[in-house]
């Protein structure tokens, strides 16, 4: 059940829609990938949901907007559910990169530093499933779905507006090949890895794909335990590490709740135990994270005690 503006706390959120809404957090509206420009910067959502199953949300809740490389984290849970964290981190490391999203990063064992950045994240996707990328994507697409508790469909026109500029994400992948870690034929591998990001979430999904991982792997909506304890456990590390990009360690310090974001202007974070957080808001700021979305969250961190390792 989705609980508007009545509870403390859905009172809380929609105070700090209004509050955010009202400052200045500039950014644009990423136009790299075509379909991407069309999106109404004015869009604004915030939903948290609990770990006891109770969601929140405020704003613009129901707008459905591609998930982009949120799905990142959410499939680094099902890759490690189902191979266990050694297997996939000797194809994938868990290193901050430092670097923006689309660079080629790799260790000096030939492993892309992280799952959070695009080398990383096509190389994951590789090792989920096997086969074409219709079986790879139906696999991904599943595993979302439960994850949000409910079945996600994929947004055609941008999964082709993805694939007609992905030269970059079909270097990357054969980058990966190249130094033996991406599984499979990469055109199979990077068509699934764009329909993943082509998924379509509204903020309330978000909140509840997040409150999975705050639960430790049980979706609290519908009971259904999507991957393992330790899966999520090393889910939120990475998040912590990495989820924000070239900006991780600027988030620990404001922020300091696990996150992911994606160019579509959504945002997960998690407070381990309580709740899953979803913000979503178009414009970016320079790295490619939610202008809006980033303000929220600190104002989150600090004013309702979210930051981990704040002592109040
Ligand atoms: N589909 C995008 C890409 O691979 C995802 C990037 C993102 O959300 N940062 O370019």
């Amino acid at each position: 059940p989705v609980e508007h503006a009545r509870a403390p706390i859905a009172q809380a959120l929609s105070d700090l829609l209004e509050q955010v809404r009202g400052e200045d957090h500039g950014g644009a509206v990423a136009d790299y990938i075509p379909e991407l420009a069309k999106a109404d910067p004015n869009l604004f959502g915030i939903a948290a949901s609990t770990v006891f199953g109770r969601t929140y949300a405020t704003g613009d809740t129901t707008h459905e907007f591609t998930i982009q490389s949120i799905s990142k984290a959410f499939v680094y849970a099902l890759v490690v559910d189902e191979h266990g964290i050694d297997d996939v981190r000797s194809h994938v490391g868990v290193e901050p990169s430092g670097a923006p999203f689309n660079a080629i990063s790799f260790d000096s064992a030939g492993r892309p530093m992280n799952p959070m950045i695009n080398l990383g994240a096509i190389t994951a996707t590789s090792l989920l499933g096997q086969g074409g990328a219709d079986e790879r994507f139906d696999s991904i697409r599943l595993g979302l779905s439960r994850f949000a508790g409910r079945g996600l469909q994929l947004d055609e026109a941008v999964y082709r507006s993805e694939a007609s500029t992905g030269d970059r994400n079909h270097a990357l992948g054969s980058l990966s090949r190249a130094e033996g870690m991406l599984r499979g034929a990469v055109d199979d591998v990077v068509d699934a890895y764009f329909r993943q990001c082509s998924v379509l979430v509204n903020v309330t999904d978000l909140a509840v794909m997040a409150s999975t991982l705050a639960a430790g792997g049980v979706n609290p909506v519908t009971g259904d335990r999507v991957v393992g304890d330790e899966a999520a456990r090393h889910t939120l590390s990475v998040m912590s590490s990495s989820g924000m990009y070239d900006r991780s360690g600027d988030w620990m310090v404001d922020v300091g709740m696990p996150a992911k974001s994606g160019v579509g202007g959504g945002i997960v974070a998690i407070t381990p135990g309580k709740f899953g957080i979803g913000v979503f808001s178009p414009p970016l700021d320079a790295v490619g994270n939610s202008a809006r979305g980033v303000a929220a969250l600190k104002h989150l961190a600090h004013e309702f005690g979210f930051h981990p390792f704040a002592r109040s």
